[in-house]
């Protein structure tokens, strides 16, 4: 891990609607989120994921949803639980944004006769 401590910067107000099935999210997640260019070096940047009850359906999210279903606010007796949850979320959303974007660069190499 580096020294930088990680920022997850959360919003449960005016929420965008869910750009997947267009109804209301949750919550909104910002962190950071860094990787690899094409010529290897470190590109930094800023991802947001939006929690949906209908669309996100693995375990982390699953869980996170259900702790809203409960308490309508997230209060102090349960933020250690709510910050443990938001952080496995997020680790799931970045692992799934990052394998989305292989596919779509396998397929553009197989498109252009790479593979
Ligand atoms: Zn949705």
């Amino acid at each position: 891990m580096s020294e930088n401590e990680e920022q997850i910067v959360l919003r449960i107000d005016d929420l965008p609607k869910c750009p997947r099935c267009e109804g209301d999210a949750l919550l909104l997640a910002q962190f950071p989120n860094s990787w690899k260019n094409n010529r290897g070096e470190d590109v930094d940047g800023l991802r947001e994921a939006l929690l949906c009850p209908a669309c996100d359906r693995e375990p982390a999210a699953a869980e996170l949803v259900a702790l809203f279903a409960v308490d309508d606010q997230v209060d102090p007796s349960n933020a250690d639980v709510f910050g443990g949850l938001v952080a496995a979320w997020v680790e799931s959303v970045r692992h799934r944004e990052v394998d989305l974007a292989m596919l779509d660069d396998q397929e553009e190499r197989w498109r252009n006769g790479d593979l």
